[in-house]
């Protein structure tokens, strides 16, 4: 990459004090000195290996001409993606500071400079970059996206929904998407303070602007549960199984919760039995399997068991079957042999991270509605397999 730099800097350097000098008039002899010197000094810089100073004078010489812009533009990103900030905003100011320049061509320096803040941290500046973009054509939307992600990295839920119409007109998924989230954070701090009517008023929209977030569903049934609305809860619980049966292994424990509370507990084994029937997934497996042994007995639970693990075999499953022969084993023994075996998988289970990230991969024990690592909302799920569900 190094050597990249040094190449392109000179060739730049090059193509620039030729354009420089066509367009310098021939009886023009001072200005045209000028350039050489500034050209010459930045040269030396560049090879005496003073790089900062060696880019000044090489942005003040070269001219910046409609053919050269691509190459301004190249050379910044080289700097930003080898992680010199300060060099890439050094090139992206320059470009900004070009009077002349074609609208397009000055509102993506526009955009690449708050992209270069954003980098850096820098988010007011980077605000005050793509705010200037919002009405543009080309940069509008990805501006909007950048100004999210901006507001969420700083929690300031509010600014964000006040781009609200903005978000809206775009019809942009991911960006509705992310609206709704804002809502979801807004209605986290309503149901700590237990405020009903308010977190019910911000998951509606939160569902208006994106019917797919299970996170609005899991929220309400949370408010509907705290009121023992019971029957709200449930079909939250239903709703999120419809939006998300990736996600739904986390609700199956809640949602039995509130069937019982309501005293239709086998309605909720039938859904149960329909989310095995439809995903295969553990969690709904070792949930049947308690109706199946209360209904039609042990004998009965155990040949589901062993079916249903030899289809699709999964630890916790295995887990789950060590368990049931325990339970079913009248040797002092056997059992404590089992109990090992079952301790053992336990303890495997418990180093293997429960959730990951559909989008980057990212893996951990804990659920984040906002993946630490991509920071995609809703994304992480209960992991699949062998060693997830
Ligand atoms: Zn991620």
């Amino acid at each position: 990459m190094l050597e990249l730099l040094f190449l392109l800097l000179p060739v730049a350097m090059g193509y620039g004090w030729f354009m420089g000098r066509n367009s310098v008039k021939q009886n023009d002899h001072s200005a045209q000195q000028a350039l050489s010197i500034k050209y010459s000094t930045g040269l030396n810089y560049l090879l005496s290996n003073q790089q900062d100073k060696a880019i000044d004078y090489l942005l003040e010489a070269l001219k910046v001409e409609d053919d050269s812009v691509e190459a301004h533009f190249a050379m910044a990103n080289l700097f930003r993606r080898r992680g010199e900030l300060d060099r890439a905003l050094k090139v992206h100011e320059h470009l900004v500071r070009q009077k002349h320049l074609p609208s397009k061509d000055k509102q993506q320096a526009v955009y690449e400079l708050g992209k270069d803040f954003f980098s850096a941290g820098l988010y007011d500046r980077a605000e005050t970059m793509f705010e200037k973009l919002l009405k543009s054509k080309h940069y509008g939307l990805k501006s909007l996206d950048y100004l999210m992600r901006i507001y969420q990295s700083t929690k300031d839920w509010t600014k964000g929904i006040s781009h609200k119409k903005a978000i809206i007109k775009t019809k942009d998924k991911k960006l509705l998407h992310n609206l709704a989230n804002f809502y979801c954070e807004l209605a986290t701090k309503a149901l700590e303070e237990d405020n009903f009517i308010e977190v019910i008023e911000l998951l509606e929209l939160a569902l208006t602007y994106d019917a797919n977030s299970c996170r609005a569903n899991w929220l309400l049934a949370q408010i509907y549960e705290n009121h023992q609305q019971y029957n709200e809860a449930c079909k939250c619980y239903q709703d999120i199984y419809h939006q998300d049966k990736e996600f739904f292994p986390d609700v199956i424990d809640k949602m039995h919760h509130c069937y019982s509370q309501l005293d239709t507990e086998d309605e909720y084994f039938k859904f149960i039995k329909k989310v095995y029937e439809e995903t295969g997934g553990a969690s709904a497996l070792i949930k049947y399997l308690s109706h199946i042994e209360k209904k039609f007995g042990k004998e009965k639970s155990k040949e589901f068991i062993l079916l249903a693990l030899k289809k699709r075999p999964t630890i916790k499953g295995f887990k789950h079957f060590i368990k049931m022969q325990m339970l079913n084993s009248p040797e002092q023994d056997n059992t404590e042999n089992l109990d090992m075996i079952k301790e053992l998988i336990a303890a495997y289970l418990n180093l293997k991270p429960r959730y990951s990230c559909r989008t980057c991969g990212f893996n951990s024990s804990k659920h984040y509605w906002a993946c630490p690592s991509c920071h995609d909302w809703e994304q992480l799920k209960p992991v699949r397999g062998l060693e997830g569900e």
